[in-house]
């Protein structure tokens, strides 16, 4: 007999095994299909990558109860210095400003990875399918059939609500039929784990270049985490440099704020473009997290924007949920409210990460004028640099519990 769901999500990314952490609770009947173990070095998801994650994030994070087993190797951002390359000024952003006392943290997401895997077995009414790899999908306002393989032999399964958190080339997102925007940056971001000679004391650089930013995050052990995004043509000569030739450039790249670049970790690259879902619902299925959009990690917003996508679909159908036999989590009215929350908040974040990606790479005078304009003012005036900070916060709309720090 096909096993009955009433959630089946698709993914075990970041995003996607965060919901089922946030769904299992509430009693839902939840599958979790992953193709890729964790356990695997290509899991795509869960690398080396340092993720910033907001005030706010960390906050739904603890309301999942994933804060705790990732707080221990968490650096707090205690400040945020953004500038030019080779330009003058900088803007200097202190979380006092927003009466924080720090913006967020930086989490390795393997480390979040282990948590969030740590977390399900937990829960019996939650089945995790890995490695399950989804082949082909049947969507349906009253139920979804989602096909998968695993052990080499194909099984389905069915579920009143279909969830797409499949990444950037979304299977299910094709399967349904939603168009996307893209845009390929022509840029590649280098990644990797540096030890500067400098205590880095919780601060957070961001410099942006012509070939788009170099960010230098705080890490544990004295380590920061290097986001050096070049342009596409010549990542494979940055992946390739000898090591010792590699942190010289960077250093002359990022000047002498954390001295010398002492040491440096395995280096891993990612091609960079925005993708964006032109719908993300349809009668039983929604898509979240990178299958709706994918965008440049500039101001380092993706995996913050998809949180807040499960923090506020959790909520709706926990509230679905208190009409037990009655309740319809693939109903399209419940889908439409949890989309059109959504939307200023998603085309807020896509406009601003994409909007600084290509202000700072744009080569012309003129724009290289506006963007010392920009920064100077951004310096000197103080509400200016509130506004910069709430939007590098991803406060925008309406606040879901989760991320207010509420149970659901
Ligand atoms: C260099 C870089 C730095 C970044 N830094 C930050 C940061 O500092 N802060 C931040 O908030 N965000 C950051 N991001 C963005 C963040 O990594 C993404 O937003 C996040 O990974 C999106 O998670 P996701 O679960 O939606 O998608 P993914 O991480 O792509 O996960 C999708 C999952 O679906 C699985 N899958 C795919 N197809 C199938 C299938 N057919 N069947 C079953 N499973 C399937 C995949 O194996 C994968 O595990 C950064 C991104 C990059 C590239």
């Amino acid at each position: 007999m096909t096993k009955r769901y009433d959630v089946a999500i698709v993914g075990g990314g970041l995003v996607g095994a965060s919901l089922a952490c946030a769904l299992a609770p509430l009693g839902l009947r939840v599958a979790l299909l992953e193709s890729v173990r964790f356990s695997v070095a290509s899991q795509p998801s869960y690398d080396d990558r340092t993720l910033a994650l907001s005030a706010s994030s960390c906050r739904i994070l603890q309301a999942l109860e994933i804060w705790p087993a990732v707080a221990g190797s968490a650096t707090p951002i205690r400040e945020i210095q953004v500038r030019e390359f080779d330009r003058p000024g900088r803007v200097l952003m202190e979380p006092g400003e927003l009466d924080l006392d720090r913006f967020g943290h930086v989490v390795e997401a393997k480390v979040f990875g282990a948590a969030v895997m740590a977390q399900i077995p937990r829960w019996e009414n939650l089945d995790f399918l890995c490695p399950a790899a989804v082949t082909k999908i049947d969507a349906g306002a009253e139920l979804a059939v989602i096909h998968y393989t695993a052990d080499g032999r194909d099984h389905r399964i069915q579920a009143s609500l279909l969830v797409g958190a499949d990444g950037a080339d979304s299977f299910v997102r094709q399967s349904l039929d939603i168009e996307t925007e893209k845009h390929d940056y022509r840029q590649t971001a280098i990644i990797c784990n540096i030890t500067p000679e400098q205590d880095h004391r919780g601060r957070a650089f961001e410099c942006f270049t012509l070939t788009g930013p170099f960010a230098v995050m705080p890490h544990v052990n004295g380590r920061c985490g290097l986001i050096w995004c070049v342009s596409t043509d010549q990542a494979a000569l940055m992946m390739e440099m000898p090591e010792t030739e590699f942190l010289r450039e960077a250093h002359r790249r990022f000047g002498n704020h954390l001295g010398k670049f002492l040491k440096i970790g395995r280096r891993s690259s990612y091609p960079l473009r925005l993708v964006r879902a032109l719908e993300d619902v349809r009668p039983g299925a929604v898509i979240l997290g990178n299958a709706a959009h994918a965008i440049h990690p500039v101001g380092a917003q993706g995996f913050n924007l998809g949180l807040r996508d499960v923090a506020v679909l959790a909520e709706l159908l926990q509230d679905e949920s208190r009409k037990g036999a009655d309740a319809n989590y693939g109903n399209i009215d419940l889908l439409t409210r949890y989309s059109e929350w959504r939307k200023p908040d998603q085309a807020g974040t896509i406009a601003y990460s994409d909007g600084l990606a290509r202000i700072f790479s744009n080569p012309t005078r003129l724009a290289a004028a506006a963007r010392t304009a920009g920064i100077l003012a951004h310096a000197f005036v103080p509400s200016l640099r509130r506004q910069l900070a709430v939007r590098s916060m991803g406060y925008r709309g309406r606040t879901p519990r989760l991320a207010a720090g509420e149970p659901l």
